[in-house]
């Protein structure tokens, strides 16, 4: 099953919006065929492992297990249904990952192969089959896309200044990393004020994939849940949030995210932003304001008159630095990419 699990990331391209699967074929502990779904409306994981079997081991099929990391389809999609195809080759026992969600799925494969007497196992590394799949499996169940949280911030939290132009907070190495997130998600998501801020091109460029669909969010117009629920109705299976601050904190305020992805640069007076040039560090700042019980709202400028709540305005210093959202979790996992860090964080873990 863990090479089931291998296999299947191969399709993680090409196979959305139908789940990443992976087959092997055994017998006698030895792999005598295996595949997996590499692009949607080709040939599912269970049909090329079949046909990746010589001709010399066919006979051998009787005596052999398939492995599959998820039910197979029982179902004409755009291929014939694969517990029919494994009914027709004749193996002896067949070990399932998990269960297949998908309301047309949903037990019938099993069902379907122990109608024919196939002896079959299922729930094998049932975690790790339903992880590799959560986008797909949180599409269906909860009917939402995957929501994915992206943003990057200078080590002491700054996320740019208003009305200062994108800031180039991640390098070669961490971009890559970005892109492939973009090619790994069907949409990708800013707040109209990044929109118009920054102007991003929102396409990947530094992963080979496809370019998500774009989409601008306007909290006038839509609310997340209203946007999520038409979104599903669209079939867009995951969403890639890139911001800004405000859009984030609206997410992260209802619960409703997956995954997010929080990348540490370096501290704001590298880049020459924040209070730097002011003399004064943004963290100071902020700690300053704190302790001197002056917020934004005392300076007579509401932060929600200004539609973020993470703008720290200063009259005094004429500046308007915007904070990342401020995580109080802990993070799942992390990982060093050159002198930067990506902090993981999952909303549910399995
Ligand atoms: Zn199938």
């Amino acid at each position: 099953m863990s090479r089931c699990l291998q296999l299947a990331l191969n399709g993680e391209i090409g196979a959305p919006p139908n789940p990443m699967v992976g087959a092997v074929i055994v017998c006698d502990g030895r792999i005598i065929g295996e595949g997996y779904h590499a692009r949607c409306g080709e040939a599912h994981a269970e049909v090329n492992a079949f046909a990746s079997v010589s001709r010399a081991d066919e006979s051998l099929l009787p005596q052999s297990t398939l492995y599959v990391s998820l039910e197979p389809c029982a179902h004409y999609g755009k291929t014939p249904p694969c517990a029919e195809l494994i009914v027709r080759k004749g193996v002896r026992r067949v070990v399932v990952g998990c269960v297949d969600p998908f309301a047309k799925v949903q037990g019938r494969g099993i069902q379907m192969l122990r109608d024919a007497s196939i002896d079959v196992t299922v729930g094998v590394l049932e975690q790790e089959c339903r992880w590799l799949n959560r986008k797909f499996f949180t599409y269906h169940t909860y009917c939402r896309p995957y929501v994915t949280l992206k943003w990057a911030q200078t080590s002491d939290g700054v996320m740019g200044e208003l009305g200062g132009g994108p800031l180039l907070i991640s390098n070669p190495a961490t971009l890559r990393h970005s892109h492939h997130l973009r090619a790994t998600n069907s949409a990708i998501l800013v707040g109209w004020r990044t929109n118009v801020n920054d102007s991003p091109s929102l396409t990947t460029r530094h992963y080979s994939g496809p370019n998500p669909r774009r989409i601008v969010y306007d909290s006038h117009a839509e609310t997340i849940p209203q946007l999520l629920s038409r979104l599903y109705g669209e079939g867009v299976q995951s969403l890639l949030v890139e911001g800004g601050a405000a859009t984030h904190r609206q997410f992260l305020d209802l619960g409703l995210w997956d995954e997010i992805h929080q990348e540490l640069g370096v501290r704001s007076e590298e880049l020459g932003v924040g209070s730097e040039e002011l003399g004064v560090r943004s963290e100071e700042l902020g700690v300053r304001s704190e302790e001197l019980g002056v917020g934004s709202e005392e300076l007579g400028v509401g932060s929600e008159e200004l539609g973020d709540k993470f703008q720290i305005s200063n009259f005094k210093f004429q500046i308007k630095t915007v904070f990342a959202p401020r995580l109080t979790m802990q993070p799942d996992a992390e990982e060093m990419i050159g002198t930067h860090r990506i902090l993981h964080y999952y909303n549910r873990k399995s």
